[in-house]
């Protein structure tokens, strides 16, 4: 389970939720995408427009409802959706008084079989480091970091490295970093390439090679409530995000064969 996370809005996270989920599951891979953020941009993305949600990631955290009847058929068939629903805004403060409430997700998912059956389930997770992000790192397996190449991208993803520190020596010792992703990179502008520079200098190979660059056919396929691929497959952005799932594949293929 990967938790797509960065506390900064607009820096890629739900593109990449979207876009790494459908290039995956283009791959065979079984993927389930739980959309964590109450503005629901992953669910509408995907074709699954605001009025046409049924209960969702709310019934999942704070009802701990089953899968079964939470989860969404997309354009793709191996990727499947658990949409926000409306109640989601308010969960942050509904789940304050809970017992043990950073692992109500952990819990809803682990005691759901059909959870069981996904080769990869993606969080997108909302802008901000509070208790849902919190739930998101600590059912998660590994957290994947969109970095948007602009000024003062790496100052915000020191706050979330130290954030997942806390949250691995407090909740989650498991929890691995995937990698970060350099997002919306524009080959005309001089500060991408320091941005990119600055980040393989600070996280080394953390950084993925991929880098996706910035491709209007993205945020149009977006608002087509389609994936890239379905929009447009030749597109630049549709092209890097099938190279980044062919990477993070490679990559976990390498870390099985060094257990
Ligand atoms: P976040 O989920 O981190 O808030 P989004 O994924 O929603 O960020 O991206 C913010 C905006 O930027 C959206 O309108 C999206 O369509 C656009 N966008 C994201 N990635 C790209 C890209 N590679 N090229 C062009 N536009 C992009
Ligand atoms: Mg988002």
């Amino acid at each position: 389970m990967i938790a797509v996370a960065n506390q900064k809005g607009g820096v890629g996270k739900t593109t990449t939720a979207i876009n790494l989920a459908t290039a995956l599951a283009l791959q065979d891979k079984r993927v389930l995408l739980i959309d964590l953020d109450p503005q629901g941009n992953a669910s509408t993305g995907l074709g699954i427009a605001y009025d046409g949600r049924d209960a969702g990631a709310y019934a999942l955290i704070a009802e701990g409802a089953a899968l079964d009847g939470l989860i969404c058929d997309t354009a793709i068939e191996s990727l499947h959706l658990v949409p926000a629903d409306n109640e989601l805004a308010g969960a942050e403060i509904e789940l304050v008084d809970r017992e043990r409430r950073e692992y109500c997700l952990k819990q809803a998912l682990d005691d759901d079989p059909r959870a069981q059956g996904y080769d990869f389930i993606l969080i997108d997770c909302p802008p901000s480091l509070g208790l849902l992000t919190l739930n998101a790192l600590i059912a998660a397996g590994s957290v994947l970091v969109p970095l948007q190449c602009e000024f003062f991208a790496l100052e915000g993803v020191s706050q979330l490295i130290r954030t997942v520190d806390r949250v691995r020596r407090a909740f989650n010792p498991t929890l691995r970093m995937e990698g970060l992703v350099l997002t919306m990179f524009d080959r005309r502008n001089n500060l991408s390439e320091l941005v990119a520079a600055d980040a393989r200098g600070f996280f080394g190979e953390q950084v993925f090679e991929t880098v996706i660059p910035r491709n209007i056919r993205i945020s149009e396929a977006q608002s087509h409530g389609k994936p890239a691929h379905l929009y447009d497959a030749k597109s630049s952005g549709a092209v890097a995000y099938a190279a980044l799932a062919d990477e993070l594949l490679a990559r976990l293929a390498d870390k099985k064969a060094a257990r």
